[in-house]
């Protein structure tokens, strides 16, 4: 790292009908107020697969990191819309897409048609399925805003072997699948490899999330997360989605950047942060 000033990323995945409907126009609005940019990825395809609700499917819920549970995390309103609809979001709102680019913000690509369906079977997926999901989501993001995503997170942080390669053939060069507190900023294999310091551990909840899940008061995370950055260093990647820290929880965001601020951070997506950051080869 040769950077003198500290940096953090706020990395939000949109998985959800809120995450984009509700949390996203929020989060841009709090952002504004503290000279924040943001490090969105869209999952421009379906939230989720129906037969991962049936009981004799995979259980569709993560052990491990204390989490909110899909249904108060998205309200009665938004999961009865899930269930009824399960619309691919960026053909359901292309405005709040388009802000994303119009404020500044960053956009990547967070898989492709459908996020749960990426989940789950994208290392059984031929080379030519791989190719048509991506293709499906970069084509969606460049029709909605003439511009081609070079960043791209895996749903679930599940990869594959081929991903890297297909990614590369498509113009991205930022893969950030990697989460733990000590992971680095890396060249690996054609990409650099952008890392997710700040989680719920150990399968990559949500960080704020995880930690409202522990019962903890807005005093408490906020106390939690300045402990947590202390102990990162002068770069540090949060994550989080819209539909939390800016829907269910969104009084928590004000205060996050206000502490972020307070610690001498500056908030800059993760092309700034490159432009900045020394990037180590695996
Ligand atoms: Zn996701």
């Amino acid at each position: 790292m040769i950077s003198s000033q500290k940096i953090a990323c706020f990395r939000l995945d949109i998985d959800t009908l809120r995450c984009i409907e509700e949390g996203v126009p929020y989060l841009i609005e709090t952002a504004a107020r503290y000279d924040a940019i943001l490090t969105f990825f869209l999952n421009a395809g379906q939230s989720m697969r129906y037969r991962d609700l049936l009981p004799l499917g995979k259980s569709s819920v993560m052990l491990g990191a204390p989490k909110v549970s899909a249904q108060k995390k998205l309200g009665h309103y938004y999961l009865l819309r899930t269930l009824l609809g399960n619309p691919a979001l960026a053909s359901a709102y292309p405005e709040q897409i388009r802000s994303i680019i119009d404020c500044n913000h960053e956009l990547g690509l967070h898989g492709g048609k459908n996020h749960g369906a990426w989940m789950r079977n994208v290392d059984k997926w031929s080379a030519h399925k791989l190719e048509d999901e991506i293709n499906w989501g970069v084509q969606r993001i460049q029709s909605l805003t003439q511009t081609t995503p070079k960043l791209f997170c895996s749903p679930g942080w599940v990869g594959c072997e081929k991903l890297p390669e297909t990614l590369s053939q498509f113009g991205f060069t930022v893969l950030a699948d990697k989460h733990g507190r000590y992971c680095t900023l890396e060249q690996d294999a054609g990409l650099i490899r952008f890392p997710t310091h700040l989680v719920g551990e150990p399968d990559g909840v949500g960080y704020f999330e995880h930690l409202y899940a522990q019962s903890l008061s807005d005093e408490e995370i906020m106390n939690k997360f300045i402990e947590d950055l202390k102990s990162t260093g002068d770069f540090v990647v949060f994550y989080d989605h819209p539909c939390f820290i800016g829907g269910l929880k969104r009084s928590l965001a004000p205060q996050l950047f206000s502490v972020l601020s307070d610690l001498g951070y500056r908030v800059l997506s993760f092309s700034q942060a490159l432009d900045q950051l020394k990037v180590s080869s695996a």
